[in-house]
């Protein structure tokens, strides 16, 4: 009998350490290299693991150590890459390897030839709709190309004007001649366009002079080995330089990986990508099916030459050969996993892949996040500006209107005020389309009784019930969903119940009273759960087939519509009274992305806003569109409090069924982290209690210097020891960068 091999697994679990198994007899340690899965024991029940090392000397009693049952020769074997970025992710998260495992493999087994067979179909149907919309892009540059010879055709021999329309129209045809090359050679093959690299010369991006200058400059920055921030006002083209960049990649046999924040994003880019990389384009997100997704993982584990367009969870694909990674929409809070663990940052995450790899990576926004701003300031990374819109359009008009002056003067009809209304009747007549953003779904995101004020709230939830009218008139918890009919009379006085505010079905309805020619549809996060209904929407709107589309932030993100001329913001002091000190920061966000969404084409957009604090400074900024000054006094101000770049923040919360013990275990932890950062709390955030649970939060803030990878272990070790002396009474979550 030869000396026991002894070997460490990740279990998918939350573990602080990674415990250890022995070899069976006759089990060769050959057959269980690193990465492998392996089945096992633990507290009596099966898990796959992954095999971190082989030949260890355990720490703990070798009699206690369990064999291990099998190995799971049915499953991939993992990366060392992949466990390297699953140790990053913990450790800059304080949360557990196995709790990023997990997370990263979260199927089972899928049946092979089932993904077989659905790959193939859906290559057939992506074909079709791929010809189909070439088709409608050469028919939209005829219009562009037409539209501009009528300008050439107006304006006077040798005027400026003429000469730069003279330029732009020769840019048009050409890409007029490109994209009818390019059809006929997908109508051609029986294989999708750009399958062979060779062939997507055919698709070949011809990018303006000031988007050749910004690819240089990103070049350079890649060539210095650091993080590109491309911060290029909307409108500006990013797309095509990314996918310029993505096909150079490629065309070397590397890989790319093509971030996007949400799903609706990846679904418009989905069409853009590939008309230019065929059947090298993978789509991964949560909305797939798991066999599609398995597909992706085999096409990244071996492929070379792909590009996965994917969203946050995409990280964690097998990746290998990975020489791009582009993080678009660079500032979106839906980078941001809050739960479960790992409480992740897309953004931040996929530049530790790059580290890892070895990659490129640029971060894309026309309103990029203030830590990216301090990256670039520090030289950490390099900034790459595009301040020219490629069709040559200026920026979107902005008018702000007064809602409680309008009032006032009777000049409101509903939610919309009689100018909105007018420049809406403008727009549509003018055969544009317009889009409407109200950042609450519901029909009314709140009720008062008329006689006795009370106001109908959650029994499980502290938060006010707001009123659904589709699917049934009920009262509906956004927090934990539970629903109620709609009586319309207060439980407490019967008295009459009277809608605070106005919510996107409101509007909506509102918006059809108004303009009863108008085709109105609504996309929130109601409507959004039936997935094909949002892509068919969205999808409508682009092909014109709807008029106004009302919507929550939901309709405010990285959107290509050629046609739409007027967006409006209902109610936008719902965005400025966050409690939150990022509020200023993601409102702009917000607002200069809505606005960035009309005006694409030649046409000159409007972007109207109601509020009824029109003094209010973010309002003066978007008029003002002096992004870089703004930005410096957003960064000040953090560097005065001590916030976020300048610190890293990690917020606490403990939750318990009983709030006196919460409060007093929320209050014990504060005072053991005190030795360790600046704390503030415990206190009871804006909504303390969900589902039954009554909430707590600390907020640490560190300096970011040499000891704070010291000082983060050590928060580590209190919330573990804390959590095990607290045992079923509470439970703690640990959220670092919260958003
Ligand atoms: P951004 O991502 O910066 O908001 P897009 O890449 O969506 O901008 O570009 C805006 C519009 O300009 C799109 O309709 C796009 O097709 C067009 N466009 C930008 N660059 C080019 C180019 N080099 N060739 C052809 N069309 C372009
Ligand atoms: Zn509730």
């Amino acid at each position: 009998m030869g000396k026991p091999v002894y070997i460490s697994v990740i279990l998918p679990l939350k573990l602080e350490w990674e415990p250890s198994y022995s070899l069976p007899e006759g089990m060769s340690p050959e057959a269980v290299c690193v990465g492998k899965r392996v089945k096992v024991r633990f507290a009596n029940r099966l898990y796959s693991g992954v095999v971190t090392a082989v030949g260890i000397v355990p720490d703990t009693d070798t009699a206690k150590i369990r064999p291990v049952e099998s190995v799971e020769d049915g499953l991939e074997s993992i990366y060392p890459e992949e466990i390297e970025l699953w140790r990053r992710v913990a450790d800059y998260y304080l949360c557990t390897v196995g709790e990023v495992y997990k997370a990263a493999y979260p199927l089972g087994k899928v049946n092979l030839e089932e993904a077989h067979a659905a790959s193939v179909a859906r290559a057939a149907a992506r074909r079709e709709k791929l010809l189909d919309s070439m088709r409608q892009k050469i028919s939209r540059i005829e219009d562009r190309l037409r539209r501009k010879q009528e300008l050439i055709a107006g304006s006077r021999d040798g005027t400026k004007a003429k000469a730069k329309y003279i330029e732009e129209a020769v840019r048009i045809q050409k890409e007029l001649e490109t994209a009818i090359e390019a059809l006929i050679e997908a109508e051609k093959g029986t294989d999708a366009t750009a399958s062979d690299p060779q062939a997507a010369d055919a698709m070949k991006v011809i990018l303006s002079p000031a988007q050749q200058q910004a690819y240089r400059n990103i070049k350079d920055g890649f060539k210095k080995k650091k993080p590109v921030l491309l911060h290029g006002i909307t409108g500006s083209g990013k797309t095509e330089i990314y996918i310029k960049a993505a096909m150079e990649a490629v065309s070397k046999g590397g890989n790319v990986l093509y971030l996007v924040p949400e799903i609706a994003l990846s679904r418009q880019l989905e069409e853009r990508l590939y008309s230019h990389f065929g059947d090298r384009l993978s789509v991964f997100h949560s909305a797939e099916s798991a066999v599609s997704r398995r597909n992706v993982a085999e096409t990244v584990r071996c492929g070379e030459g792909y590009v996965v367009l994917g969203t946050r969870s995409s990280l964690f694909l097998p990746h290998h050969g990975l020489k791009l990674i582009i993080v678009d929409e660079e500032h979106d809070g839906s980078y941001k996993q809050d739960s479960p663990a790992p409480r992740y940052n897309g953004r931040d995450t996929a530049l530790m892949l790059a580290m890892i790899h070895g990659s490129d990576i640029i971060l894309g926004s026309a309103t990029p996040s203030l830590e990216e701003l301090y990256n670039c300031e520090c030289g950490r990374h390099t900034l790459v500006e595009l301040k020219e819109r490629y069709h040559g359009t200026e920026d979107s008009e902005v008018e702000i209107i007064d809602t409680k002056a309008e009032r006032r003067k009777r000049g409101m009809v509903g939610n919309f005020s009689r100018k909105l209304i007018s420049h809406i009747e403008k727009a549509l007549s003018d055969g544009g389309q317009v889009m409407i953003l109200r950042s609450r779904r519901s029909w009314a995101p709140a009720l008062q009784c008329d006689s006795c004020g009370e106001i109908p709230k959650c029994p499980h939830c502290n938060v006010s019930l707001s009123r659904h009218m589709s699917g049934g008139d009920r009262l509906l918890c956004h927090y934990c969903g539970t629903s109620v009919p709609y009586t319309g009379s207060c439980a407490r006085c019967g008295g009459e119940l009277k809608a605070l505010g106005a919510g996107t079905q409101k509007i909506e309805e509102e918006a059809q009273a108004l303009f009863p020619q108008a085709r109105v549809a609504r996309l929130d996060s109601d409507t959004a759960q039936n997935k094909s209904y949002e892509a068919r929407t969205i999808k409508a709107f682009a092909d014109g087939e709807i008029d106004i589309l009302i919507g929550t932030q939901m309709v405010t993100k990285g959107f290509d519509f050629g046609n739409l001329s007027l967006v409006a913001v209902i109610a936008a002091d719902a965005f400025l009274g966050i409690q939150d000190f990022r509020a200023d920061e993601k409102s702009i966000q917000v607002m200069e992305q809505f606005r960035g969404r009309c005006g694409r084409r030649e046409r000159k957009g409007l972007f109207v806003i109601q509020t009824s604090q029109p003094e209010h400074p973010v309002y003066r900024r978007i008029i003002a569109g002096d992004g870089g000054c703004f930005n410096r006094s957003l960064l000040e101000e953090r560097k005065d409090f001590d916030f976020p770049p300048y610190t890293r923040m990690i917020e606490i919360s403990v939750r318990g069924f009983r709030e006196d013990v919460v409060a007093e275990k929320a209050g014990v932890l504060a005072g053991c982290l005190a030795k360790t950062a600046d704390v503030t709390g415990p206190y009871a955030p804006a909504v303390d209690k969900v589902a039954g649970q009554f909430i707590r939060a600390i907020r640490l803030s560190l300096r970011k210097d040499r000891q704070l990878y010291i000082r983060k272990d050590e928060i580590r070790r209190i919330v573990n020891e804390f959590e095990k002396s607290s045992g079923r009474d509470c439970h703690i979550t640990v959220n670092v960068d919260p958003s």
